[in-house]
């Protein structure tokens, strides 16, 4: 087993993910996985950054698929006996207008978003390393649609006892009531995306909570960021930033110095801990 140490990025063949890595190879002293659901887009998107010099190791993962993120813990473990960093960036969204009923929409995007999401971390959080650093990829738009949810959800949402168990039944809750024609009367919102990414930033304060209680002493730090709005094909031409720039906050917490003491357990923004709210300025 290699005493070399790793950093890992999800969904990392394009648009922010690969900006990331690049990042991370820059920066990070030691192994930089870049993993991708698609063998072709991850290999190709390798090539095109040790074309550049850069050396990044290339790991299948589709975060949607429990097989695939345990074939990746079992080569964590056997080859570096745990893993570093972590960002949790893989994510979708349909795009405004599109015609898929709400239902579809909320059930796909939240099956990656949120649970694909919180299955890699279920998996890989036990191996993360003393002094180990988290990232999980929300949005801004999360806040949006919480400041939209009923006061009754928000205030279960906001809450500082929530658990894990209870987050995910109201993220499931929240499809069901899609596909019931009752989402509405139930106090949700029509921001499918937005409700999933209440529920990664809703997750990343639990998580953090749970590992502040369960390894307090391996001072590993966990938050949850917003990137800006970042010229990907998630979003199109007109976004404010490049990917490059959009990588800045997240790159940031993956490489907390390992005497941070924080921040952990928050919703960062700009490289700044942020309160948890929607910024109309960094959106059209
Ligand atoms: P993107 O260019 O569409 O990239 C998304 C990446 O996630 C792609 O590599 C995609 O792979 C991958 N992915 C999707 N489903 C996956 C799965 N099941 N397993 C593994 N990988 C999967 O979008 P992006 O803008 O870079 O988004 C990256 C993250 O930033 C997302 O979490 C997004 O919600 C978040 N974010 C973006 C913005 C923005 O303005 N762009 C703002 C706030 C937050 P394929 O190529 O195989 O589809």
């Amino acid at each position: 087993m290699s005493s070399t140490r790793v950093a890992l990025v999800t969904g990392a063949n394009k648009g922010l993910g690969f900006a990331i890595v690049r990042d991370l190879c820059q920066q990070f002293q030691g192994d930089v996985l870049l993993t991708a659901r698609d063998e072709a887009r991850g290999r190709a998107a390798v090539q095109q950054l040790q074309a550049e010099g850069l050396k990044p190791r290339f790991h299948q993962l589709d975060i949607t698929d429990l097989q695939s993120i345990r074939a990746l813990r079992d080569f964590l473990s056997k080859e570096y006996g745990g893993l570093d960093v972590l960002v949790n960036n893989a994510g979708i969204g349909f795009k405004t207008g599109d015609p898929t009923p709400i239902a579809i929409q909320a059930e796909v995007t939240m099956k990656t978003n949120f649970l694909g999401t919180r299955d890699v971390c279920t998996e890989l959080l036990p191996l993360i390393k003393s002094r180990g650093r988290v990232v999980n990829v929300s949005s801004g738009m999360g806040f949006k649609a919480l400041e939209s949810c009923s006061p009754e959800l928000q205030q279960k949402l906001r809450s500082e006892t929530i658990t894990e168990e209870e987050l995910v039944g109201l993220m499931n809750k929240f499809v069901e009531d899609t596909k019931n024609g009752v989402h509405r009367k139930e106090g949700w919102p029509d921001h499918t995306y937005g409700v999933t990414k209440i529920g990664v930033t809703v997750l990343s304060r639990i998580q953090a909570r749970k590992l502040s209680e369960q390894r307090g002493g391996d001072k590993i730090l966990l938050n949850a960021c917003c990137p800006g709005w970042v010229r990907t094909d998630m979003t199109g031409p007109k976004a404010h930033k490049s990917p490059k720039e959009g990588a800045e906050t997240p790159v940031y917490l993956a490489l907390l110095p390992s005497d941070a003491e924080g921040p952990h357990g928050q919703y960062v923004h700009e490289k700044k801990v942020a309160k948890w709210q929607f910024m109309p300025q960094f959106y059209p």
